[in-house]
Parts: C-alpha cells; structure tokens; sequence
C-alpha cells in the first residue's frame, strides 16, 4: 500500500522543476507532503515522474529554510520584522532613485516562480522603480532560442507538443540530454527510438540516449554551426530541400543555399571532427523522414555562435517541410519550470509582458493603461550588463528572486565582486545561498508547494499551480513579497491574488486573452488562447508569425575562449546537468537524492587520464585563465580525447569559477559549454 492511499488529501499541482512540466498528485497526511506521484489521466506526464519530481520534496520544510526577514548590520546578519526590512528596503530603494535614477536598479526575477509573480516583479520594476532593468535566468541559458527563433518564425516557443512524440518519424536532439535534464521527455524519446523511430543525437559526449540513437554525432564542442551547414550542404546535394514549403512559406532561401554550396566542406569536416558520411547519412535521414522533429537545449544556446545555432536549427525545419504540423517542428528543451512564463511575462530589458517593444510608444499606452504609470522608454540591461555595470559604480542596488546566480552563473569571482559593490542587494530565497550570503537584506520566500499560481512548460501549456500546504510560519509566497513592497513605495497595488494577478495578464498578453483560470482546468491550455478559450497545439500552421518564415545564413567561427587561450589550456571543458539533482542544488541538495549522487564528477577519458596519471576517484585540479577548482574523476568514455565534461550542482567545487567570460554576442548567453582549461592531479593526493 503507497503512503499516498492513507492520505488525508491529495492536490494536483505542477513540478518546480524542469521544464516538462510534469502534473505532481501530492498526498498529504496532518499538514504534511507524504508523498508525490503522477496522475495517471496527465496529459503531459501520464503515470509518469522522474526522481526529481517524485522525490526530491522534502527541501520545503527542510530544518535551512529561512523564516524570518534578514538584514544585514555590520557584516552580521540580524532578524528583523517584515516591516522594518519593508521599510529598510524602501527607503534605500528611494534614496538611490532620488540620488542616482531609477536605472542604478536592476532586478532578476525567477523562472521558478509562477507567471503571476513574475509578472509583478517586472511590473514593480517598470512601474514602481522606473527602469526596464529587468530579466531572468533564460539570459544564461534559452536567450539564443528566443531571438533565433524569433527572428526565423516570429516567436521564440516551441512550435509542437511533447506528445507529437508519437507523431513524428524521425527524431534530432540537438545539444541536449533529455533523459538526465528532462528526464520524462527523455524516456517518451528513447521508447521511440526502441520502437524504431530514427533517432539523431548531436552531443560532444556519449549520453546514455545516444547509445540508442541511429546516427551519434560526438562533434568537438562549439562547432555547432560547422556541422549545421554540413547537414544543409547534404541535403541540398541530394535534392532533398522541400521546395514547394520554401517557395511558398519563406524568404532568403536562394542566398542561404549559395552560401552553403560556398563553403569549404572538408574544412567543415575537420572542425566538426565526426566523420563527413555520418553527417551525411544522419542529415539524409531527417531530411527524408516523412515527419522529423527536432529538440534542442543548452548545447545549442550556451555557445558564442548559440542564437546563429538555433536560427539554423529553426531553417533545418523550413528547408524540409518540417514546421506547422503534427510530428514535426522545432522544441526549445526549455530548462527551469517556468522560464517560458518568465519571458512571456516580460521578465527581460527589451520586451514587457506578452513581448511587446518596450520603445514602441503604442505598447506605452497599452501598458500605462494597466499599470497607471509613466514607463521608461529604453531598453534596460541584461544580466551580464548589470554585473558590469555594478562593477562600474553604475548600478546601486539588485532585486534578485529566487536565483542563486553566484552558483549559476558564470565567472562566479566576478559575479561576487559585482554583487560586493552594491549599496543594496535584495534576496527572496528558501534558503540561504551562496548569493544570498551577500545580500543586505534576505527575504524568506515560500516553495512552489506553498503557492497558487501558473507556471508555463516547455510546449507553451500554461497549467494551474495549487497550494499543496500554507507557506511555513515566517514566510511568504514572492507575489505576495513583491506586492507588498509595491504598496511600501507608494503604488497602489491590490492585495496579493494570483487569480486576479492572471486576469491582469490576459487582458495585456494578446497570447492569454483566452485564459481563466476556470479554463486552465485540470489540463491547462497551450498559449496562444483565444478569446472563445480554444487552445493552439501547433503554431505556425499556415503562416509563420512574422509572415515568411526567414533564412539566415551563419558562418562558423571558433570561440574568442579557444583563440584567446589555445596555449597553456589543452582541453575543453563543458557544463551540463545530472538527473538527480537540479541546477545550483539549493532544493534536491536538501532532498533524499543526495543520498544518490553527493557531489561533482569530472569525466575524463581514460587516454588523457592516462596521461596525467589519474585514475578513477583521484582529485584533479581544473584550472582556467579565470581560476581553478579541485574535482573528483571520473574515468569515463563518454568524452573523447581533449574534452572534460562536469556538473555544477555543488557548491563546494562551485565549477562556474572557471567558466568562460565569453558570450554569445547576440543574445548575451554565457558560453558554458567551451571553457579553455588545463588539469593536473591534486597535490598530496
Ligand atoms: Fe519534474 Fe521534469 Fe522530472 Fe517531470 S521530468 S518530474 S517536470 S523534473
């Protein structure tokens, strides 16, 4: 008998964390979660969970939760009431404004939280503070995909549905390993694969979906770009292009195709370093299938040629026919639950809530209709730019929600330093992190289990999010946090509702018009929704939102990373996520699965351990021009010769000390899946 069978009740909710976003029935026995499994009628998960979200709960009553407001008073950290760290806040909040102007604020919201609270917080910041200071953690790792795909379809969203799965013939997964980091994806594409569908992975190391795959193709990490126009160049060669959909439903096609029969093909070859007639049968096989889809993640963004990959990626689709249908397309794995719903909620510099131009005078009064506020007018900064500018003494304070980006993001000595020169950094936080460590005054927020509220997944289903459990004593859910300072400075926002929040948001996003909350039902509804409530599986069925659907051709260029650092740093490091933990570790660190996997490994293959005399268990020093930080190895043949390859769940071996400073220039994506290093063992060991 399953402990959820003696439970008092049983709520539906949504998992916090990938961006599957997996229907959680969580049982509860005298207040507290027993236990978590998946609905078997879930439209996105039937039955299904992986050990993240059927295990890992216990951080939300975790004995680390903080539970009262902090502030930090010579270098200590002393509680304080909610109204005094309220008044703290604001009076330093409007001092900074009166001294400096509201640009010197910067805030990043959290793609952990619902639509509802991300909404409000770029609302606060916009219409409360006065600055389009604003983004989210989509900037380190899907901003290459919003902008790409903007630029070739109109919009940044996956195009299909996870269960289009069962639709489609053929398969890519493009830099991406769903069956650790989208585990319930995962499985649906190995299933498929067992069951004979193509499969293509394009990985620089042997995951354990490639051992299923027809066509591995284990590139050099960062040439991404190389291997695209190999696949375009094959397929053009072999008439494969679907010219009927070209003419009919793109621009640009003609110079794309002349670029690509231009290029130098065995150079390409050789930079890519997979054999040129894999590429070609791989690139012969999506381009035949009778319906490919494809699924890219970080190992497409998180390059300096990240948003020209997706743009490639997105015109692969095009050039074959593969877009506006069932089984096809092209499906953004979108990384933290709700980091689709943070950039639909306009938690980002340039675009307010729905993505609409923040310089556009139109929007204004759209906006200032609902918000009665003046806005500003220009675009505001991204992440890197706010650690830049607080390095710089342009930037007085931060507002950072739910994001340990000391852990995440990269350069983290930089990131530290920046944070350092603050007058005033504001954490809402379960626990208190590494960034929250550094902060004047933290904000004890609550868990997902403690909201209400929508989070959007990865194929654009906006679904409710039910209060499991009242938030523990001390604590507050973040919409009810940020709400509450808006009133401390002056703006009359009503009392905290995140029923009422969403009404606000369906009569701003013109992709929300059709959602309520008693629509969102059981199932929720895949955005766009339209008035009568109809929801949209498919986008760009007849036309691309932007019109033609547009070709761009792309160059590959190596890294600044390996030109700046091609002597003295051997090999080439790349960052990615395990399956039982997720990103910093701040909630599965506080769960039962650190009982199964308790720290960092470094892969390493055998050769090049052989080399330096490591073996299997022993503690290597990793080092970068940025700094180093010492690693368990592990022996392993996933990576080849010259590539390392680790995790960043772990605070002690906090690997993103060394990660790379370069980004993609576009979209101001760090570059994580490149860094220059060398390794030696650890001494004394
Ligand atoms: Fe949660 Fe993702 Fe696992 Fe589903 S696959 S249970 S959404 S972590």
């Amino acid at each position: 008998e399953s402990k959820s069978v003696a439970a008092d009740r049983k709520v539906q909710t949504v998992c916090t964390y990938c961006g599957v976003g997996c229907n959680l029935e969580v049982a509860v026995k005298n207040g507290k979660v027993r236990s978590i499994e998946g609905p078997l009628d879930s439209k996105v998960n039937p039955g299904q969970l992986c050990v993240k979200g059927r295990y890992a709960f216990s951080f939300y009553d975790h004995p680390d939760r903080i539970r009262t407001p902090l502030i930090k008073k010579n270098g200590e950290f002393v509680e304080s009431s909610w109204d005094e760290a309220y008044e703290f806040i604001a009076s330093e909040l409007k001092r900074i404004i009166k001294e400096n102007g509201p640009d010197y604020i910067a805030g990043i919201s959290s793609a952990n939280c619902p639509n509802e609270e991300n909404y409000l917080m770029q609302k606060f910041m916009r219409a409360v503070i006065g600055t389009n200071n604003i983004d989210n953690c989509a900037r380190v790792c899907h901003a290459p995909t919003a902008l790409g795909m903007q630029r070739t379809f109109g919009t940044g969203a996956a195009t299909n549905s996870i269960e289009d799965i069962d639709h489609t013939d053929c398969i890519l997964v493009f830099g991406a390993n769903p069956t650790e980091a989208h585990p319930v994806t995962g499985a649906k594409i190995k299933q498929a694969a067992i069951q004979g569908k193509t499969l293509i992975v394009v990985d620089p190391r042997r995951t354990e979906l490639a051992r299923y795959a027809d066509y591995h193709l284990q590139l050099k990490p960062g040439t991404n770009v190389a291997l695209l126009n190999l696949f375009f160049y094959y397929i053009i060669k072999e008439n494969l292009t679907d010219t009927g959909f070209i003419e009919e439903r793109t621009e640009g096609f003609e110079e794309f195709r002349q670029h690509i029969l231009s290029q130098n093909i065995d150079e390409l070859v050789n930079i890519t370093g997979v054999d040129w007639n894999l590429v070609r049968e791989a690139a012969i096989a999506y381009a035949s299938a009778a319906n490919a889809m494809s699924f890219h993640g970080l190992g497409a963004t998180e390059n300096s040629q990240g948003t020209a990959t997706v743009m490639l990626i997105a015109n692969l689709a095009m050039i074959t026919g593969n877009i506006g249908r069932k089984g096809v397309g092209v499906n953004p794995l979108r990384g933290q639950n709700n980091v689709q719903g943070a950039a639909d909620m306009g938690c980002q510099p340039n675009q307010g809530a729905g993505y609409l131009d923040v310089t556009d005078d139109d929007v204004h009064a759209l906006y200032e209709k609902f918000y009665r506020a003046r806005l500003p007018r220009h675009v505001g900064y991204k992440i890197p730019e706010m650690y830049e500018a607080a390095l710089q003494d342009q930037l007085k304070a931060m507002w950072i929600v739910g994001e340990n980006v000391v852990q995440t993001d990269p350069n983290s000595q930089m990131v530290i330093e920046a944070l350092r020169k603050l007058d005033l950094l504001v954490v809402q936080e379960l626990f208190m992190t590494e960034t929250a460590e550094l902060a004047t005054v933290v904000l004890p927020a609550a868990s997902f289990l403690e909201k209400e509220g929508t989070f959007t997944n990865g194929e654009r289903r906006v679904q409710r999010v039910n209060r499991v459990i009242d938030p523990l004593p001390g604590t507050k859910p973040d919409g009810q946090i940020i709400t509450e300072i808006m009133q401390r400075m002056g703006y009359p926002q009503p009392d905290y509702s995140a029923q009422e929040v969403l009404e606000e948001i369906s009569g701003i996003v013109p992709f929300f018009k059709g959602i309520t909350w008693k629509r969102l039902g059981k199932d929720g509804l895949q955005w766009p929704v339209h008035e009568d409530g109809t929801d949209t599986p498919v986008l760009h069925e007849e036309i691309f939102k932007r019109g033609r659907g547009a070709f761009y051709k792309q160059t590959y260029k190596q890294s600044l990373e390996l030109q700046e650092h091609n002597n003295g740093y051997p090999f080439i490091l790349t960052t990615n996520r395990g399956l039982e933990h997720y990103n910093s570790g701040a909630m599965t660190r506080r769960t039962p699965n650190r009982e199964l996997v308790s720290g960092d490994v470094l892969l390493i293959n055998p050769a090049d351990a052989g080399k330096y005399t490591i073996e299997d268990g022993d503690m290597v020093c990793v080092e970068s021009p940025r700094g180093k930080t010492d690693i368990r190895a592990q022996i392993s043949n996933a990576v080849k010769r010259g590539v390392l390859s680790t995790t960043f769940h772990f605070p002690d071996v906090m690997i993103n000390n060394i990660t790379s400073d370069v980004y993609d220039s576009d979209s101001l994506c760090p570059e994580y899946k490149v860094v220059a290093v060398r390794i030696r063992k650890s001494k004394g060991l």
